[in-house]
């Protein structure tokens, strides 16, 4: 029998976060201002533990570490993949992320291009994504005039709704959205527009003006394949939002019995509704797990919606 890991979030208090990871996940938020749960990471800035098992009080960075074998022996010097979940009740800074060969000169770190599936939106909910400038002239100006109204391309979304962002797309998640995201294990972020909003001292938030230039894609290019392909499973169906050099992201719906194989160096699994028996465990929404490649097949039993998202 191969290794999974169950893994326990770290939370992260944010100006712009709420309590709906305390409200729908149950998880013991720090404060009111809650906006991301860093649900399966080794990053540095949030290495999850492990909570069961032979390796419990260990964290994902440690074992990647340690034990290479059980993510298929992959190269790289840190876990390469972060999920989590986003609590936005406010907006959050309009901001681009760098792609790998910016990100190692100026930063040290990888890039960082992610993914969103939108978990809930409320009524109204908005989505900044990319822009409608045509030349970098063009993209300078309407940051120098502060006309970011004109300059960004703004959107509804809904529940099950799927965005990939390459590094370079300009972006903002926005009040109302619960997200989860898969991305690069990167906290990079360069903030270009933060709607002037001042703290209890009068200050803004410091701004990366120049850095979004440099790494802002223009003309804008988000073409997103609307067109997602569903696979009928035994008692289920899986839906594949993306296959990119960085990452895979699948949604799986169960009803009933399923075996999943596993050929990929893991798999991070996270319960988004419902509950079951996961390989002879009870799992509920909000659980988290990385199954590792020694694991060649699991077993759902239950009526779930899970992501799996892997290399
Ligand atoms: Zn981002």
């Amino acid at each position: 029998m191969g290794h999974i890991l169950k893994v326990q979030p770290v939370l992260k208090e944010k100006i712009w976060g709420g309590t709906k990871l305390r409200d729908v996940y149950g998880y013991d938020i720090p404060s009111d201002h809650t906006g991301e749960a860093w649900v399966i990471s080794g990053h540095k800035s949030g290495d999850c533990p492990i909570v069961e098992g032979e390796y419990k009080g260990k964290t994902v960075s440690w074992m990647f570490e340690n034990h290479r074998e059980l993510f298929g022996n992959v190269e790289g010097d840190q876990f390469p993949l972060l999920v989590k979940i986003i609590d936005a009740k406010q907006d959050l800074s309009v901001q681009v992320h760098p792609d790998n060969e910016y990100a190692k000169i100026h930063e040290n770190s990888l890039g960082k291009t992610e993914s969103w599936y939108v978990l809930q939106a409320d009524e109204g909910t908005d989505m900044v994504m990319g822009h409608y400038a045509k030349t970098k002239e063009e993209f300078i100006k309407d940051i120098e005039e502060d006309k970011y109204d004109e300059l960004l391309n703004r959107f509804k979304i809904h529940k099950g709704d799927f965005f990939y962002i390459p590094a370079g797309t300009l972006h903002a998640i926005c009040g109302g959205s619960l997200i989860y995201e898969a991305q690069q294990s990167s906290d990079i972020t360069y903030r270009v527009y933060d709607y002037h909003r001042k703290d209890a001292d009068g200050n803004e938030r410091q701004l990366h003006v120049q850095q979004s230039i440099d790494v802002t894609n223009v003309p804008a290019d988000i073409d997103q394949n609307k067109e997602f392909s569903q696979t009928i499973l035994e008692n289920g169906t899986k839906t594949r939002y993306v296959d990119s050099e960085f990452f895979k992201v699948d949604r799986y719906q169960l009803n009933g019995k399923n075996v999943i194989k596993n050929d990929e160096p893991f798999m991070m699994v996270s319960i988004i509704e419902g509950t079951g028996i996961f390989e002879g465990n009870e799992v509920k929404k909000g659980d988290h797990f990385v199954i590792c490649s020694d694991q060649k097949e699991v077993t759902f039993d239950g009526d779930m919606e899970v992501m799996i998202s892997t290399l």
